[in-house]
């Protein structure tokens, strides 16, 4: 029998023999607390690999209490005797690492917990933890908010960079990605929205639980539920439009065109080849959102003949109300946006799903990949349908002194990673590239890029390598001066 389960679980102190193996040599170390992420030095853990998260999480809006179970299935990349977990409030209940009772020790944002048995490299092994509380707000050191965001009944969690473990007890950094399947069970006629597809919608006793299914990787900080009176539909995609007839359509049918589509559920639009597409609308601004939500699958038309397949098997969006939250998110299949926001900003949050979520950095020093082309991916938008040359919307960056606080690739700290060098300047590197390589050439790397690291991790080494590679000539000018240089370069 193990001893260590008659004591309470907070109080164990990490020093028995656990990780022992049955002759009593001690088998493993530690895993990591964190990965060294340059700005978040504790998040993410080392020594395992997050497979797969399963989340079953039961909401109750009178009171904001959350009860949660995580199963996280992980493979372990050494030998450990022990593994930390990043988790911000909430009280852990119990945990189990492949079905035995585990120590756990908790110290601000970090779980670590000593499984009854040593797990061995390579090794998969599942570890469940139970858990319960009001989940949190979680102030970004830019002083934004995000993690838990509860308003009146309405809830959302929002991740980046480090929200998603104020909701669920994971490996908190983007370089781990993972499938999940996340249930969530809430009152009948409030709506419960995630990332994938939804596999089951089914109420009992008063009380519904929706299933979400997501098969490709996610960051965690990518991770969202939504939770309201949400409007919510489904549409298969039937057919291309070209982008100006779906926004003239969505002009002259704003009135009628959600319900149209949406198999009478009110949020669904028009379709997109085979690609399901499922949106949730807060009902307060359903007839401000109608636009929109017709935009969207000529966005994501244009988007894919720009950059490539579409790295998800559904897409949507969903929309809040102002005050949900600070700012939208590129959460992974659907973004979130605190109310009808500019078609503007909805194209940035789609660009997200090819450039940060299927392409994801390997730390929050490459955020300027994330915002770059998202920022760029809206003056393309802007040269398509306005007519306005992207090199004047370049220009007008250039002109912005707040684009040049200081190079994208170096932020000066984790205050400043979403400050306006990482969009703006970020935005210019990606120009300066194309100035340099030419059109065709341009798009082909853009391509070539995304399909490469499709689904995966890069950091900015992997990107001037990549492009160096295809532009088959040395580019350094262009990331000396634009990508790392401090000052202002001239323009020519
Ligand atoms: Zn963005």
């Amino acid at each position: 029998m193990d001893k260590r389960l008659a004591l309470p679980l907070t109080l164990l102190v990490l020093t028995g023999c656990a990780g022992c193996s049955g002759d009593g040599a001690v088998r493993g170390r530690p895993g990591a607390a964190g990965v060294r992420d340059p700005y978040f030095p504790r998040l993410g853990n080392g020594g395992y690999d997050v497979q797969h998260y399963g989340l079953t999480l039961d909401y109750a809006p009178a009171t904001g209490r959350l009860r949660g179970t995580a199963e996280i299935t992980a493979r372990a990349t050494q030998d450990l005797s022990a593994f930390n977990l990043d988790f911000a409030g909430m009280k852990v209940d119990s945990v189990t690492v492949d079905g035995e009772r585990a120590a756990l020790h908790r110290a601000g944002t970090e779980l670590t917990l000593r499984p009854h048995d040593a797990v061995g490299r390579g090794d998969t092994f599942r570890t469940v933890v139970h858990y319960s509380g009001v989940p949190r707000r979680i102030t970004d050191p830019d002083e934004s908010e995000e993690g838990w965001l509860r308003s009146g009944e309405r809830a959302v969690g929002l991740g980046e960079p480090t929200g998603s473990m104020a909701w669920f007890p994971g490996n908190h950094h983007p370089s781990d990605k993972a499938s999940y399947d996340i249930r969530i069970t809430v009152p009948e006629g409030m709506k419960a929205v995630s990332n994938g597809e939804l596999r089951s919608e089914r109420t009992t006793a008063g009380r519904t639980s929706f299933d979400w299914h997501s098969a490709q990787p996610m960051a965690s900080y990518l991770a969202t539920v939504a939770i309201g009176p949400y409007k919510t539909g489904t549409a298969e995609r039937a057919e291309e439009k070209p982008v100006k007839k779906a926004a003239e359509k969505a002009g002259k049918k704003s009135g009628n065109s959600a319900d149209k589509a949406g198999a009478g559920t009110g949020a669904g639009v028009a379709t997109v080849g085979p690609l399901p597409i499922y949106s949730a609308v807060d009902p307060a601004v359903a007839a401000d959102s109608a636009r929109l939500l017709a935009e969207l699958p000529g966005i994501i038309t244009w988007q894919e003949k720009t950059f490539g397949p579409y790295p998800f098997s559904s897409t949507g969006v969903i929309i809040g109300r102002k005050g949900d939250s600070q700012y939208a998110l590129e959460t992974q299949n659907r973004p979130f946006l605190p109310g009808p926001t500019s078609v503007a900003t909805l194209v940035h949050e789609l660009a997200h799903q090819w450039f940060g979520n299927s392409v994801t950095p390997k730390s929050w020093r490459d955020m300027w990949l994330n915002e770059g082309f998202a920022e760029y991916t809206e003056w393309l938008w802007t040269e398509h349908t306005e007519r306005v040359p992207v090199r004047q919307s370049f220009e007008e960056a250039y002109e912005d002194d707040d684009n040049w606080a200081f190079p994208p690739a170096k932020p000066p700290s984790a205050v400043n990673i979403s400050d306006a060098p990482v969009y703006g300047r970020g935005a210019m590197v990606v120009q300066r590239v194309r100035e340099a390589v030419g059109d065709a050439a341009f798009f082909r790397i853009v391509r070539g890029w995304l399909e490469t690291y499709r689904h995966g991790n890069a950091d900015t080494h992997d990107f001037t390598t990549y492009v160096e590679r295809q532009a088959g000539r040395d580019l350094s000018g262009i990331w000396d001066t634009w990508l790392y240089g401090d000052e202002k370069p001239p323009l020519d």
